[in-house]
């Protein structure tokens, strides 16, 4: 069975698009033994849809490309090919503020760990509407995090399905009240959030967030921002910091396709810059919007 969110119904006609076809959302479906449904043996994006048009198209396709071949997998179909069913996906589902979703996974072969020589892959997108008032009201306030132990692979590079430990950590922390979990690695550094960078800003409001590695996912939304503020003239600092230095942080915000630039009121029940949304996370996201519809793709 299907559950849909508790609050909200579906819009009517929600359209999927499944390997070439276009089917109503309800009826969608993958094979029983589809690799990514048995291993997570596969990748995916997010692509937020402003005003109906996709946005990020071509960095997002990139780190796609990059994560399939980190995996040993190529693109299943020209970049030009799916932008046009990303694009046709948001059109069907009559989307003008949401995100269409995008997962190719392994493909479907009789069950066995090592990866069969001949398969073809499975090519899913899905499109979904987001409640832009909740988000604007989001962003008005602040939110909160709470910190946890990232117990997650070597290769958060790699923008895989499987995230379990995302899953738990983001449900724990609405558990306790707060809207994403930051992880923290085992020298007390804050890797990133559950399904978003994470950033704090120093005391001369230089933006500070941790630079790429296999610990962390090369964030769209995180890159697009940088060379904004080095288009703005602004610098940002690349570095890892701990949770104490993001509690005594001038401010603090994470960054998503999703969400754009979201401030963080509180770490752990406490307050971090005097528990209200600051200048710099106000000014970064109105650079981002700007730019990214700018650049999104026509
Ligand atoms: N980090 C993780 C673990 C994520 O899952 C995401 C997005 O899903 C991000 C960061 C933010 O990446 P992007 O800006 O591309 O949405």
């Amino acid at each position: 069975m299907f559950v849909h969110g508790a609050r909200r119904r579906p819009p009517p006609g929600r359209v999927a698009y499944v390997d070439g076809r276009y089917v109503r959302h309800g009826e969608a479906m993958v094979h029983v033994e589809d690799r990514g449904l048995q291993f997570a043996d596969s990748v995916y994006e997010v692509i937020t849809v402003s005003r109906g048009r996709l946005r990020d198209v071509a960095p997002h396709l990139a780190r796609l490309e990059r994560s399939l071949g980190e995996i040993g997998m190529r693109m299943p179909i020209r970049p030009s090919s799916l932008t046009a069913v990303l694009t046709e996906t948001a059109r069907r589902n009559r989307l003008k503020e949401g995100f269409v979703y995008l997962q190719v996974t392994r493909g479907a072969a009789s069950r066995d760990h090592a990866v069969p020589p001949c398969i073809a892959p499975t090519l899913i997108v899905t499109a979904k509407h987001s409640d832009m008032q909740a988000v604007e009201a989001r962003r008005a306030s602040g939110i909160a995090v709470v910190t946890t132990r990232d117990t997650r692979w070597a290769r958060c590079d790699i923008k895989s399905t499987g995230l379990l430990p995302n899953v738990m950590a983001k449900t724990d922390a609405r558990k306790k009240g707060a809207f994403e979990a930051w992880f923290v690695d085992a020298k007390g550094f804050v890797t990133e959030g559950s399904s978003t960078n994470a950033w704090i800003v120093a005391s001369d409001g230089t933006p500070i967030t941790r630079s790429l590695s296999d610990n962390i996912l090369p964030g769209v939304t995180r890159g697009v921002l940088i060379r904004t503020m080095a288009a703005a003239g602004l610098g940002v600092t690349e570095r890892a910091f701990s949770v104490g230095e993001a509690l005594s942080a001038r401010e603090a915000f994470i960054s998503s396709a999703t969400g754009g630039v979201m401030p963080v009121v509180r770490i752990d029940g406490k307050a971090v810059a005097g528990g209200a949304p600051g200048p710099v996370a106000k000014r970064m996201h109105g650079l981002y919007r700007e730019l990214s519809l700018k650049d999104s793709n026509a």
